[in-house]
């Protein structure tokens, strides 16, 4: 099975042609609908990766469920250890470290379909992601020889210990202490760390400690180092079948040779490897969250009240389709994502470092990857939130499976960055980018201003079905541009202490690249298909308008705290000039997307 995934990768080439994108782009070029990767992109070995991965977890580990939950000893690790001989831990391993070295689109599959148990997807993205990964980018060859063929196989199990008692956010406030022995062959760790995924059965764990209690680095630890311990499992509100642990280090020995990357760089090495945390940690929750929709719609025929079926009600046709619009949403942004990380990767693929290019190419998509684990999220919080309501009472009762997948979607928001330090960090990056002049935002800017002191232009007549959703798309990105103007005059480079400020314009920048993914998606399989109305059509359309909504309000939200007098009325006179638009009869979309929930009892757009 290994060598088939191996053989599908290989085989896994994507359909587009031009080159990507930079990252953050989005919010300043229209995209065109050609270049934007969707899941119908997707070829067969693709798509096999998933079922190969979706197979597993139905038949492998959903029906231990129970179990699992209980902490049954040895259950998930042994789990963990079957998914590794099918090759379904190898993904981010190349394939002379004995990994399946995977793109990032079948990576993106493969994380989507694991999710069906959230313990089990947490476990996963702890031991191949933030537990195997920092090895893969940053160890020297001994060290990969050393680790990657155990780790890629679930020979070994891995862990990632950055959080301490007293810094979670705030990682680089860690108080473990990395000193050399005094003859120079080991370092001599100290300290705790705290809610360690994996924790109590992982082999190997990436550490972070200061060296000589200033310099933040990263260390390899072996469970059978002398000095190391990990605490008993924490008594958690969700995802329950996963080891959470505290370890420590007293005294413990690490041989000199298992520092990963350089001293003082270990923010480096942390930080980079969140980044590819967090975007795969949007595709867990995308697959979560399908689950969760099909297991909802399936429940509204099988409940009666009032002589009919839950499903002949408005209000649960209105959940299950704001759900799958969501998730819509979602998928059409990850894969989005995903298929210009790998047009980046593949032009950076004759380049002497791989790695260090991979490393770089991730870099650049820093900004969708916290896109996709904040919207991630906080769509399968809605969405589990409303399968609890449609279960209505039988949704509080741990005997059905929604209660579960509610208590186990929240740890989401708060680990690999919680959502508001995601929040600050999407519009930081951009503003860096902008200062390095890599991401032309003040032209942009300018531009837009000159615009709104032209007054009002005639709207052109147009016959694209499309152009009400087109000139919402711009109409969001323009709201950035006025927004962020409005609060970098007023607070410059205080800006980052406005905290609300920042966020209101990070949730826009969500919502103008989630607007257009969906558009280029709605476009794509409208052409392909010759018709421009469809369930996905309308699930686009009600994104979109909808967003629209959120965009405004967020942006008079800022424009009302950064400016005064008449600068403010100008700006708000323009925002109201943005959104003036037809109205649109979003409960007759929204009748549509769930008659296509209800027809399949599941997520109506998949591979489409
Ligand atoms: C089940 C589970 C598994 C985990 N697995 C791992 C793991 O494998 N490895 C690991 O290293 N860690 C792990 N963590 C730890 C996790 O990454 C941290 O809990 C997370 O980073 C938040 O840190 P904290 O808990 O210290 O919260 P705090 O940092 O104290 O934050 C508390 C609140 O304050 C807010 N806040 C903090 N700073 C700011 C700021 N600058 N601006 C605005 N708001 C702010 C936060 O958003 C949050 O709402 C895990 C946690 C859990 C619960």
């Amino acid at each position: 099975m290994e060598t088939q995934l191996r053989r599908e990768n290989n085989m896994a080439t994507t359909t587009l042609t031009h080159a990507a994108a930079p990252g953050g782009s989005f919010l300043l070029d229209a995209s065109r609908t050609e270049d934007v990767f969707t899941p119908a992109d997707l070829n067969d070995d693709q798509k096999l990766i998933g079922q190969t991965a979706d197979e597993f977890i139905t038949k492998e580990v959903l029906p231990l469920a129970q179990e699992l939950e209980q902490h049954k000893p040895g259950l998930m690790p042994q789990l963990m250890k079957k998914a590794g001989e099918i090759g379904l831990l190898g993904g981010g391993v190349p394939e002379e470290y004995g990994g399946t070295g995977l793109d990032k689109i079948s990576a993106t599959v493969l994380a989507e379909n694991l999710a069906g148990y959230g313990s089990f997807g947490v476990s996963h993205g702890g031991h191949a992601g933030i537990g195997t990964l920092p090895i893969v980018y940053f160890g020297t060859p001994e060290q990969k020889q050393k680790y990657l063929p155990k780790l890629a196989t679930g020979e070994w199990l891995g862990a990632y210990c950055l959080s301490e008692p007293q810094a979670g956010s705030d990682a680089q406030n860690a108080l473990t202490r990395a000193v050399l022995s005094p003859d120079g062959k080991h370092w001599i760790l100290n300290g705790q760390k705290m809610w360690i995924t994996n924790g109590g059965f992982a082999d190997v764990f990436i550490v972070f400690a200061k060296v000589d209690g200033e310099k933040f680095s990263c260390f390899i630890v072996e469970k059978g180092f002398p000095g190391f311990s990990a605490g008993g499992e924490e008594k958690k509100m969700g995802i329950k079948g996963s080891s959470t642990t505290p370890i420590f280090f007293e005294n413990c020995k690490v041989p000199k040779e298992n520092l990963l990357h350089e001293i003082g760089r270990g923010h480096i090495v942390a930080f980079n490897i969140l980044n590819v945390g967090r975007f795969t940690l949007g595709a867990y929750c995308l697959g979560g969250a399908k689950r969760v929709l099909a297991v909802a719609s399936k429940y509204t025929k099988e409940r009666k009240a009032f002589g009919k079926q839950l499903a002949d009600f408005g209000l649960m046709q209105e959940k299950l389709a704001s759900m799958a619009i969501g998730l819509f949403a979602v998928e059409s942004m990850i894969y989005r994502s995903a298929g210009m990380i790998d047009r980046a990767l593949s032009a950076a693929a004759g380049s002497a470092d791989k790695t260090q290019q991979s490393m770089k190419v991730l870099e650049e998509y820093a900004i969708e990857s916290s896109i996709s684990k904040v919207y991630g999220t906080e769509v399968l919080d809605f969405v589990v939130d409303e399968a609890v309501q449609i279960f209505g009472g039988y949704g509080f009762h741990e005997e059905y499976p929604v209660a579960r997948a509610y208590r186990d979607s929240r740890v989401n928001r708060i680990f690999e960055g919680t959502n508001e330090i995601n929040r600050m960090l999407i519009f930081q990056m951009l503003m860096k980018r902008a200062m390095k002049g890599t991401l032309p935002l003040m032209q942009a800017g300018a531009k837009l201003q000159e615009e709104i002191l032209a007054g009002p232009q005639m709207d052109d007549s147009d016959d694209n079905p499309w152009a009400a959703e087109e000139k919402g798309v711009a109409s969001a990105k323009k709201s950035f541009l006025l927004a962020a103007g409005a609060a970098v005059m007023r607070y410059q480079m205080e800006l980052e202490n406005q905290q609300e400020i920042v966020a209101a314009l990070s949730n826009i920048v969500m919502e103008a690249y989630a607007m257009e993914s969906c558009l280029r998606r709605g476009q794509k399989s409208a052409a392909a298909r010759g018709a421009a109305s469809s369930a996905m059509g309308d699930a686009a359309r009600a994104f979109i308008y909808d967003a629209g909504d959120r965009v405004e309000k967020f942006a008079r939200t800022a424009v009302c705290a950064a400016a005064e007098g008449d600068s403010q009325r100008m700006m708000l006179a323009a925002l109201k000039r943005f959104w003036k638009r037809e109205a649109v009869d979003t409960i007759a979309l929204r009748r549509n997307v769930a008659a296509g929930v209800l027809a399949g009892d599941r997520y109506p757009f998949d591979g489409k």
